[in-house]
């Protein structure tokens, strides 16, 4: 099947005074319709950098990204526009995306005005309609943002970014900024919608615990890079880069009788702006050898379907 979504080398460079911080190198990712891919990494790796070129609401310094295979980086603003019911984003924090002085029924009904796809009588019930289908009550249309919690807050992002019946939306770490105990009913949430709306996700977080149970495919970045990309069984069982071993090993077990070492990264993650040469990990990396130094490890398929980018394979 034609994929819904393709990155095609997609780079993006941002001028930082007389430097070039290399915010996304080199990113080449495929997205089936009805597939959930997840994007892992620390803060400042350039997920959502990548999130938010797929939507293009950032251009990429080079490479192109096709939607439903059409480049969208040529498209004018009037194709741009129509593309965006079809393309949404959910964002990080549900208390500074939403507007303070708009009422629930104007945030998620703002869609629909852009749009004119719907008016009075007609908007408020799409709005209802939209609020049930988040698990909020008709009723809650009348109130403002900071009468809800920050579930419920993300739940009206989220009933925003389905207003105009997408098929692919963008997760910006959508359950970072909630308490634990929020975060899987958000998940859950996302899942059933995905169901029942036949959606297509691409899921950024900055940790694996979640990510796994939603995805079906997860990728994994360091410093703008690209260092593991499998399905999400391989990459949290036998996880082959370095990094995604230390990243998982922070994750909690369940099951306290198996044991799993807990790999403690050490020091930061390098600036952007002057990333160490060879192996972008090398610096925080135990297995470092001789030519990670030297040599930028290839993007190679170790197993069939599992890639990495690591001098060990
Ligand atoms: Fe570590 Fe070398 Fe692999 Fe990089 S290429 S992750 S430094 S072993
Ligand atoms: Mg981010």
């Amino acid at each position: 099947d034609k994929p819904l979504v393709e990155i095609k080398n997609i780079k993006k460079y941002f001028k930082v005074q007389d430097n070039v911080l290399k915010a996304v190198n080199n990113v080449n990712l495929t997205i089936q319709k009805g597939e959930t891919v997840g994007l892992v990494g620390e803060s400042g790796c350039g997920k959502s950098t990548v999130g938010k070129t797929i939507i293009r609401l950032l251009e990429p310094t080079a490479g192109e990204v096709l939607f439903e295979g059409k480049n969208i980086n040529r498209y004018n603003s009037k194709e741009l526009k129509e593309m965006r019911k079809d393309a949404q984003i959910i964002f990080q924090d549900p208390y500074a995306s939403l507007n303070p002085r708009m009422k629930v029924e104007d945030i998620v009904g703002e869609p629909l005005d852009i749009h004119h796809l719907a008016k009075g009588k007609q908007r408020k019930e799409r709005v209802k309609e939209l609020l049930e289908l988040v698990g909020l009550r008709p009723e809650h249309a009348n109130r403002f943002p900071h009468e809800f919690s920050g579930g419920q807050r993300q739940r009206i992002g989220i009933a925003r970014a389905l207003a105009l019946n997408p098929k692919f939306i963008v997760c910006d770490e959508p359950i970072s900024a909630l308490d634990v105990s929020i975060q899987a009913q958000i998940v859950n949430l996302l899942k059933s919608l995905q169901e029942k709306m036949d959606l297509t996700y691409l899921f950024i977080a900055h940790d694996l615990s979640m990510v796994k149970y939603i995805s079906d495919r997860i990728l994994v970045m360091y410093l703008g890079n690209m260092v593991e990309l499998s399905d999400s069984v391989s990459l949290t069982e036998e996880p082959l880069h370095p990094y995604t071993q230390a990243l998982l090993s922070a994750v909690p077990i369940p099951d306290p009788t198996t044991k799993r070492e807990r790999i403690v990264l050490d020091g930061d993650v390098p600036s952007p702006i002057s990333p160490p040469s060879g192996c972008v990990f090398r610096t925080r990396c135990k297995m470092a050898m001789d030519i990670c130094g030297s040599q930028v490890p290839e993007w190679k398929e170790v197993k069939p379907n599992h890639f990495t980018a690591c001098h060990l394979y």
